[in-house]
């Protein structure tokens, strides 16, 4: 065979290695839709190479097939390009106000059980009240009646957050009187490996600053309304997984169990670092499910981790946004963690996908809106949350929408490649992502046979 029929067999090699990458990945991914596309795409790709190989002898397929290599070797140097227009410059850290923990749904959620506070609220903030008032006429998540409520299983997640709950103590305690004489350094080492030990699937340190911290505590009477002081010194920021498979389930029991299955995980890996960090002489709290003084997604953004997506969570490299988070601060000055950029920020202007599946459109369609002084990706918590009760159970749809929320397979990690390029590769990507994968999902009325697996 001569040198042409030889490059001709590596196209078609390459093109049906790739495509049959796909079709395995999909079928163990259930995702029988893209399955049969590559199936269709790897017989296109056999059929046009073989008959190119046969007739690239005649004078016309001669120049076309040398065209065509020369097109494609074009694509594969553009596809390898890194370039992405300057990026937005970060905000000023002082330009940014700080979150009144009162402000947060689950905040005013709660007011219903205390009228005094509500008043106080509502007294300042009126916009709030006919919408909260409906909201607090619902149901619990979790109560029976409500749509994906199972008598058997919804006290699972009901027992997970109760346990949450009821570990806060946990969160501080007493301090080492002996310092350890070990570095900052030393001591950053350790903690970055004990939480991968205990289960993380990232970790990162980032520099405390004041717009990290809620202004007001405001998730419990007690202590309601109080300032919380700026604290210095750093913050460890713990990432677990999410298992995507039970994601994919969202909005249902199953994608519940997951989240509060993986809140519990951060907890506990961020009440051990904490606890370490005390027993070495230096004060250190944690941050868990409903016990935060800080906020986990700007902490894990600076501490590199990720970066903010549109639908206003951490896209993580690996994970996207099927993560959670807890935090530890400290005032140790442990040495910053770097990121990488992989440009999600850059996907998500062109993407979309959350807001077109978010049922209650809480997701922004078009530009970043203003929030608290600066241009960042924000949902409307209270569309986001009015859904959460009229469905009984929190929703996770633009998480299980959103294309960064895949496997950490082969071909995954090949595609977040790519689109770490260049633009046009993410447009391309965002097209085959459509078309493989579908751009709507289906929401299911009920919870699947299966909650749990046996
Ligand atoms: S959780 Fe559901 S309702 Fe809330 S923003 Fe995401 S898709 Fe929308
Ligand atoms: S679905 Fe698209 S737009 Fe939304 S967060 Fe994910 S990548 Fe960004």
């Amino acid at each position: 065979m001569d040198w042409l029929g030889w490059i001709d067999g590596l196209a078609l090699l390459a093109g049906s290695g790739l495509l049959l990458l796909l079709a395995v990945t999909s079928w163990r991914e259930g995702e029988w839709r893209a399955v049969w596309l590559s199936l269709l795409f790897m017989a296109a790709n056999i059929f046009f190479w073989v008959t190119l190989l046969l007739s690239r002898h005649a004078a016309t397929a001669l120049s076309a097939n040398l065209a065509l290599l020369v097109l494609l070797a074009v694509f594969i140097g553009l596809s390898l390009l890194k370039h992405f227009p300057s990026q937005p410059l970060p905000p000023a850290p002082e330009t940014i106000e700080r979150f009144d923990e009162r402000d947060h749904m689950f905040s005013r959620d709660q007011l219903k059980f205390h009228p005094g506070l509500a008043g106080s609220y509502y007294g300042e903030h009126p916009q709030f009240r006919p919408l909260d008032e409906k909201i607090h006429l619902r149901p619990e998540l979790a109560a029976p009646g409500m749509v994906y409520h199972d008598p058997v299983y919804s006290p699972v997640f009901a027992a997970a957050f109760s346990l949450l709950d009821r570990t806060r103590a946990a969160a501080g305690g007493d301090v080492n009187p002996e310092r350890s004489a070990a570095t900052a350094a030393e001591i950053a080492a350790a903690v970055l490996r004990l939480a991968r030990f205990y289960g993380a699937v990232d970790v990162g340190i980032a520099p405390l600053r004041p717009h990290h911290f809620y202004s007001h505590s405001g998730r419990r009477a007690e202590g309601w309304g109080e300032p919380i002081a700026a604290g210095r010194g750093s913050a460890v920021v713990v990432v677990v997984r999410m298992d995507w498979k039970m994601i994919a389930r969202a909005p249902s029991l199953v994608a519940v169990l997951e989240s509060s299955r993986q809140y519990v995980e951060a907890a506990k890996i961020a009440m051990l670092v904490a606890e370490y960090i005390r027993g070495l002489g230096y004060p250190a709290r944690a941050h868990t499910d409903g016990n935060y003084q800080v906020l986990c997604v700007p902490l894990a953004i600076d501490a590199g981790l990720g970066e903010l997506g549109r639908l206003g969570l951490l896209i993580h490299p690996v994970h996207g946004p099927c993560v959670r988070l807890a935090v530890v601060t400290s005032e140790l000055e442990l040495p910053p963690s770097r990121g990488r950029d992989f440009y999600a920020a850059s996907f998500c202007r062109i993407c979309r996908k959350c807001a077109d599946n978010c049922p209650t459109r809480a997701i922004p369609a078009g530009e970043e809106p203003v929030v608290r002084g600066f241009r960042h990706w924000s949902i409307k918590q209270e569309k986001c949350f009015e859904f959460w009760k009229r469905i009984g159970s929190d929703c996770a749809v633009c998480i299980r929408a959103c294309p960064y929320t895949k496997p950490d397979t082969l071909l995954h990690r090949l595609v977040r490649f790519y689109i770490s390029r260049n633009p046009l590769n993410q447009r391309l990507a965002l097209f085959f992502d459509d078309l493989f994968y579908g751009r709507r999902k289906k929401i299911s009325p009920v919870n699947p046979d299966e909650i749990l697996p046996a």
